[in-house]
């Protein structure tokens, strides 16, 4: 755990200030529970805060509260570029190297002259003037109620706030089924319900809101599912021809690649997604036990993330890649037939 400058923060943030909180690309659950529940709280502090995310997120996070009034740096640079000037301090939550933004946002981020303070969960975080950087943490979400908490201002949790952490948590640890989820985790759940969350709409507004394409989306997907018995690992790939077939839309992937970690005896899954306009395959790994998907996807797929959720991208073709990581499975034979035993 890293916990640096946060004495000083306290003292710069007693007077009102202008402040950006950002998450990262492509957010998730995670990253958009945790920047608008922050926004909530500084505002309620006296601040005027305002969320910036670099592009659009999945429609089923577009209920949370305060998400009406987020920026999206791809199409409302004008407004987000403005905001980002006028503010005293960022907040940078979800993500752990200012990349993960994306190059147009690094850009503005790298020439920023004020302080980032980061919160997040994420392995091998950059340094920050200010950070709280705790990976064995499982969502950022749970972060912001412990940053809060050491405010002293949990009764300042309202509604709304508990409403955005809640979903962050919730999808974040799979539903509280993931090793990450702890008792404190729950606590806090339980804690967030009695400040007014509502567990059964959350996760009916989250789950229970997909579109007759996705799920034949869905059926693609695990119709092109193959497995590696050798291995202990399956995969999943998706062409972009298949995505447009079936109205791709963002978040609609999302998820997918659990169903082949679902199978009996498989430790680990990936998922490949063409990506045509960025001309990449976007990979999604996920694990079981002790093989670390964090230092696969470091080691061989320009990405990282935690050790059993992390993702990556190649630039080669489907059939290209898939070969690649075929290949790359005999150097890890013995760490994945070891990876579940106690
Ligand atoms: P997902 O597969 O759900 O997109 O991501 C799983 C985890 O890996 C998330 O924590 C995410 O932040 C991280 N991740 C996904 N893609 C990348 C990437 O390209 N680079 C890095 N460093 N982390 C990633
Ligand atoms: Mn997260």
């Amino acid at each position: 755990m890293i916990l640096k400058g946060f004495n000083e923060l306290r003292v710069f943030l007693e007077t009102p200030k202008n402040i950006v909180i950002i998450g990262h690309r492509n957010p998730d659950g995670d990253a958009v529970g945790s920047t608008l529940a922050l926004r909530h709280y500084l505002d309620k502090k006296g601040h005027t805060a305002t969320v910036v995310m670099p592009n659009d997120y999945p429609d089923f996070l577009h209920w949370l509260p305060g998400s009406d009034t987020t920026y999206r740096f791809d199409w409302q640079n004008n407004q987000s570029q403005k905001a980002i000037q006028k503010s005293d301090i960022i907040f940078l939550l979800d993500f752990n190297t200012l990349h993960r933004v994306g190059s147009d946002m690094q850009n503005t981020l790298e020439k920023y002259p004020n302080d980032f303070v980061m919160i997040d969960h994420h392995q091998q975080p950059d340094d920050m003037k200010y950070m709280y950087s705790d990976v064995s943490i499982c969502s950022t979400s749970q972060m912001v109620y412990q940053f809060i908490e050491m405010n002293s201002d949990l009764s300042l949790i309202d509604k709304d706030i508990a409403t955005c952490l809640y979903t962050g948590i919730m999808t974040d640890t799979g539903s509280f089924r993931f090793r990450s989820t702890t008792s404190l985790t729950h606590r806090i759940i339980a804690d967030l319900i009695d400040k007014g969350a509502q567990n059964d709409r959350i996760h009916s507004n989250v789950y229970d809101a997909n579109s007759y394409n996705r799920l034949l989306l869905l059926g693609q997907a695990l119709s092109n599912l193959q497995i590696l018995p050798e291995y202990n690992t399956a995969f999943i790939t998706l062409t972009d021809e298949e995505k447009k077939r079936f109205d791709f839309q963002k978040g609609d992937t999302e998820g997918v690649v659990n169903y082949a970690l679902s199978l009996k005896g498989i430790i680990f899954a990936a998922i490949f997604i063409e990506d045509k306009e960025q001309n990449i395959i976007k990979i999604s790994f996920r694990s079981k036990g002790t093989f670390s998907v964090n230092k696969f996807a470091r080691n061989h797929f320009n990405g990282g993330g935690h050790d059993n959720a992390s993702g990556g991208r190649s630039e080669l073709s489907m059939e290209e890649t898939i070969a690649n990581f075929s290949s790359l499975l005999q150097n890890y034979k013995t760490e994945l037939e070891t990876s579940c035993e106690i």
